[in-house]
């Protein structure tokens, strides 16, 4: 069944034109979606029977379903699992910063993208999630939580340009005023480097953060560990990159999960500082590098390097005049993260995973 929940504003509108409808009518049930967060439709109060009536037999107004939250007891992160209504299984998570609460969603159930080192991909993709179901993540958060989000990654499971249409209508829901209201500055999506998307998000600009997944700073030993190097080389990612920020003013932020053995050495550090000073040096970019020590997954044999050696690498960029900081692991004690969760939530219900 259809979710009413998936339409922007003006298609509510039209709908509700074609049934007959005053155009207002689309303004409250708007707000009774994404502002007060319903779950049913007879909490809209407002709204007559008759057409709650309609609009039931075609359309459904759930929220993904949760079926379990973990909460961490070292800094509060909590991890959610959502049942989709055809059954699929996402996660996301919840974090409290000293500036406010984060909430990490998803894109996708699954990815296609077939990173080396990342737990979402390991099956593939099974669907695209709807604006509505990427929506429904942070409403069912905020109602749990009773707390207001603050900002938005889209860092979960999937690559959002991969399903770059309800991506984009996710983006103008959640910062629509008759919704949440949520400031497009404090939403960050992050991408494995799909050049034309990057391309066309720029040029629509919808003043989003954009973060690149590097992970390395040459084409050879980012294929080693990313199958999308082998479409598009750092020579075609970077100019994009580069375009992105002169569009959108917007500081990019490159992260780079780090590996032992694989890219944490001295020589690539030095490699990334040339990297990114080639594009720096004419003024054209605005950046920083995240570094990510890997959340080892027990499909691979990635080993997370000591955390000197991560330390070395942040020296060597900070010392060339780039920005690095190194990502606090939140919930360290409440499963990995990066689709792990979910994994271990599929295995321990024993349901397939492709499923
Ligand atoms: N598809 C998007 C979002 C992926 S998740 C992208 O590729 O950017 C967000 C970040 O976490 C990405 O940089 C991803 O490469 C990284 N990541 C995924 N699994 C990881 C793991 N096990 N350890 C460290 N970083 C990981």
């Amino acid at each position: 069944m259809k979710n009413l929940r998936d339409l922007e504003i003006n298609d509510l509108k039209k709908l509700l034109e074609e049934m007959g409808e005053k155009p207002f009518r689309a303004k409250q049930i708007y707000t009774w979606l994404h502002q007060n967060l319903v779950e049913h439709y007879d909490e809209m109060t407002n709204i007559s029977k008759g057409l709650r009536d309609r609009l039931s037999a075609e359309y459904s107004v759930a929220l993904p379903e949760t079926v379990e939250v973990l909460t961490s007891k070292i800094d509060g992160t909590k991890k959610f699992i959502f049942r989709m209504q055809d059954g699929h299984v996402i996660e996301s998570v919840w974090m409290e910063y000293q500036h406010g609460h984060s909430v990490c969603i998803s894109s996708q159930v699954g990815c296609r993208m077939g990173c080396k080192f990342c737990a979402s991909t390991l099956d593939g993709l099974a669907r695209n999630l709807t604006s509505g179901e990427m929506l429904g993540q942070i409403y069912q958060i905020q109602r749990t939580t009773g707390a207001r989000v603050d900002n938005i990654v889209i860092m979960g499971s999937g690559e959002p340009l991969d399903n770059y249409d309800e991506f984009t209508r996710f983006i103008r829901m959640i910062s629509d005023e008759n919704g949440l209201h949520i400031s497009r500055r404090n939403i960050t999506i992050s991408t494995c480097g799909l050049v034309p998307k990057i391309r066309q998000l720029a040029d629509e600009n919808y003043g989003i953060t954009l973060a690149l997944s590097l992970h390395a700073p040459n084409d050879e030993t980012r294929k080693t560990l990313m199958p999308i190097a082998n479409k598009y080389s750092l020579s075609e990612i970077m100019p994009a990159i580069e375009y992105y920020f002169e569009k959108t003013g917007r500081r990019v932020t490159f992260e780079y999960s780090v590996v032992e053995g694989v890219n944490d050495n001295k020589a690539e550090a030095m490699e990334l500082v040339k990297l990114i000073r080639s594009m720096k040096n004419g003024g054209k970019l605005q950046c920083h590098v995240n570094l990510i020590p890997v959340n080892p997954i027990k499909e691979r044999d990635w080993k997370r390097p000591d955390r000197t050696k991560v330390e070395a690498f942040q020296h060597i960029l900070e010392r060339n005049g780039i920005a690095a900081t190194i990502r606090r692991e939140m919930g360290s004690d409440i499963s990995g993260s990066c689709g792990q969760l979910r994994r271990d939530y599929l295995e321990t219900e024993g349901i397939d995973s492709k499923a």
